[in-house]
């Protein structure tokens, strides 16, 4: 009984099928897809040219020159509040500082959720940070069930997956043990990165060839960088870096050809004790609170970005928003305490309400563009300008004066709350139900 009220109200109520009407003004570029480039383990302070990486006992260790990895907008102060594997994958895709696994799992609560709400599949190539939640907001995932190099097990969990996708990951899948053959030491470590990003490049590369309507946001995780530092010592743990700024390239290559964003960036960092010490960490007391192990990095290209630093102080928590906002998708993130670091070089409007509005956007007295949804997406306005919203619908009709020094959400609804027609007819219907049981039950009683 309980279940089948659930049910009424959840189907009555809510939108399911949502519309989004989504116009682009002044013919700016912007990016289909995207690709979530998740390097486990990997420290800014090992790579970046503004930082010097220490080890515990003070001592400076060794960097390296990662061309590669220092392209398009790269932010330089970025860390993570917890430098734990699942919570900082957790805190990506929610942009949410108090994120957890479980978290991930609750309805919007992540960029899937959003992006499959407009049209995108999710796809993914991940070693680590795979964990059930993560798994279950993709249409299909190529993973690691366990971290193991000497013998890496590999599965393929699908929803819905573009054709020809799933036999392609089989194909990947079949590869492993290729790349992995006769190799040793920190050659097998950087191996077995390259298989994620070389099976993430083919990805890409049979969506843009085979599905060239379809948007995509295709998260990747390689792991052997932190494996690397836990298992390796400092000078291994940099020499893995160097490897793959060297096998990086191709898949940036496919991002930058194809006008897809790139989004790299780490889920943590990694530290060391000693100059030379055999053994790194990141999230245990001993290490958890050290530059090495919270600084993270965030290299962006995009169509739509500014390329150059940004040196401001910013958060993990700011990446699902940004994210969000160079794809010109609303911020809709349940539980996010994220801000958009603000690196596109133009501003949208997303305007959303309780029914279908019929919306125009007026600028000096001049109407620039009209429509009709109960979504719709403005993109492509000049930063620094103001716009007149004017929006008529069921709740009535609204005026809002928008300034954009970044993107702008504007919603409009009914106002004092009142009830829908739809929402009217569910709240009948379950009266009529509820009588109903009642009745049913007299009956059975008497
Ligand atoms: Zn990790």
């Amino acid at each position: 009984m309980k279940k089948v009220l659930v049910i009424l109200l959840l189907l009555l109520t809510s939108n399911t099928a949502l519309a989004v009407s989504e116009i682009t003004l002044n013919d700016v570029k912007r990016p289909q897809s995207a690709i979530l480039f998740i390097v486990d383990g990997f420290g800014s302070s090992y790579y970046y040219p503004e930082f010097t990486p220490f080890a515990l006992d003070g001592s400076e260790l060794v960097k390296v020159k990662a061309q590669n990895l220092t392209f398009g907008t790269r932010i330089i102060n970025i860390k993570t509040p917890h430098p734990v594997t699942g919570i900082a994958h957790s805190v990506i895709v929610t942009g949410f500082s108090e994120a957890n696994e479980e978290i991930v799992g609750y309805p919007d609560a992540t960029i899937y959720d959003v992006t499959r709400q407009h049209g995108f599949v999710n796809l993914a190539v991940m070693e680590k940070g795979d964990f059930r939640n993560m798994r279950e907001e993709q249409d299909i995932i190529l993973f690691a069930e366990n971290n193991s190099l000497d013998e890496p097990l590999i599965s393929i969990q699908a929803k819905k997956a573009p054709s020809g996708v799933y036999e392609l990951m089989y194909d990947w899948k079949m590869k492993m043990p290729a790349y992995m053959e006769n190799k040793s030491g920190a050659g097998k470590y950087s191996a077995y990165n390259k298989w994620g990003i070389d099976a993430a490049n083919a990805v890409a590369n049979a969506m843009i060839k085979n599905h060239p309507s379809q948007k995509f946001l295709l998260t990747v995780n390689i792991g052997a960088i932190d494996s690397g530092g836990h298992n390796l010592g400092d000078d291994d743990y940099v020499k893995l870096i160097e490897d793959l700024d060297r096998d990086f390239y191709p898949l940036y290559k496919t991002a930058q050809d194809n006008g897809i964003a790139l989004f790299l960036t780490a889920d943590h960092g990694m530290s060391f004790a000693a100059k030379n010490a055999r053994r790194g960490g990141h999230s245990s007391e001993k290490y958890s609170l050290r530059q090495e192990s919270l600084r993270i990095p965030l290299v962006i290209i995009s169509p739509n970005t500014v390329p150059g630093m940004l040196s401001g102080e910013y958060r993990q928590e700011d990446i699902a928003p940004t994210l969000l906002s160079v794809l010109d998708l609303p911020n809709r993130l349940q539980y996010t305490d994220g801000k958009t670091i603000n690196i596109k070089n133009y501003a949208s409007i997303f305007v959303k309400g309780d029914s279908q509005y019929t919306v125009s956007l007026w600028n000096d007295g001049r109407k620039i563009s009209e429509s009709s949804d109960s979504e719709l997406i403005f993109a492509g306005l000049p930063l620094n300008t103001s716009y007149t919203l004017k929006a008529t619908g069921e709740g009535g009709a609204y005026e809002e004066r928008v300034s954009l020094d970044s993107d702008k959400g504007v919603s409009f609804h009914k106002p004092d709350g009142g009830l829908s027609s739809r929402q009217m007819f569910a709240i009948i219907l379950i009266f009529i139900v509820i009588i109903g049981g009642i009745i049913v039950i007299k009956r059975i009683k008497d």
